[in-house]
């Protein structure tokens, strides 16, 4: 069983405890994540079968890891999140995603710059929002672009993790938004191989807790440090499978 590999790390069992808190008062969450979940799953499969992988995992534990790998929300998962090159640049965010937040700092940014935001602002629980969505009023239809591309919110910015102020995030799995679905999938396969390499060593975990704490722990990395440090342990731990 690989579970008892992905349990072996504490933090795995906060997660999923998170996740039933976060439920209980957003029940329409689980059956958005189950469709999710159910994308994801096919992509797993297939990039697993093509590296010959496929056997070695039960088809309960990839529903798990998979599932694990949805929910998590962790800085590490928003840090490893960070991956541009996932979009595709459909705009199906622009065109669907509602509130579309704007933080106080933001808001009076705006206001106090030449900045071309002609959209309506309005206050919005604690903060602010455009009050036109599904479409935003800068969401250009014909190509696909923001017209305020480079002033755009960080909601827009941080998409599909969203972020509500500067200290609450979420992930929120779509199964329209190929970013979404790319993440989970990558981090799904991560998940597996360092299950597998768990299983076949007992002592790579060890290994790989002092490589991260080594890599990820100083505080004052900026963001974009870490989003390469991540992603460069991520990429050398799936061994780029797809
Ligand atoms: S501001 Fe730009 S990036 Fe944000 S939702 Fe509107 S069109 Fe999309
Ligand atoms: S973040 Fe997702 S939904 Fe938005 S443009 Fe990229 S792939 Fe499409």
């Amino acid at each position: 069983m690989l579970l008892e590999e992905l349990h072996k790390r504490e933090y795995i069992d906060s997660i999923f405890n998170q996740y039933e808190e976060l439920t209980k008062n957003q029940p329409e969450l689980t059956s958005e994540i189950f469709i999710f979940e159910r994308t994801v799953s096919k992509r797993v499969k297939k990039i697993l079968k093509k590296s010959r992988l496929l056997n070695d995992v039960e088809r309960k534990d990839i529903k798990e890891i998979i599932h694990f790998s949805s929910i998590a929300f962790t800085e590490g998962s928003l840090v490893a999140a960070l991956r541009l090159d996932y979009c595709n640049r459909c705009g199906w965010c622009c065109e669907n995603c509602s509130p579309i937040y704007i933080t106080k700092k933001e808001y009076e940014s705006y206001e106090n710059s030449d900045k071309i935001v002609t959209a309506e602002i309005v206050p919005f629980e604690g903060g602010y929002k455009f009050e036109e969505d599904r479409p935003c009023e800068h969401f250009i239809r014909k190509t696909k672009k923001c017209d305020i591309y480079n002033e755009r919110p960080t909601v827009c910015r941080a998409f599909p993790i969203l972020i509500k102020d500067e200290n609450e995030y979420q992930f929120r799995p779509n199964q329209f938004c190929k970013y979404a679905v790319e993440f989970v999938v990558q981090k799904a396969i991560t998940e597996i191989t360092t299950c597998l390499k768990i299983r076949e060593d007992p002592d790579f975990l060890k290994n790989l807790e002092n490589l991260i704490e080594k890599q990820i722990p100083v505080k004052e990395d900026n963001l974009e440090d870490r989003v390469k440090k991540w992603n460069k342990i991520a990429d050398d731990l799936d061994g780029k499978l797809d």
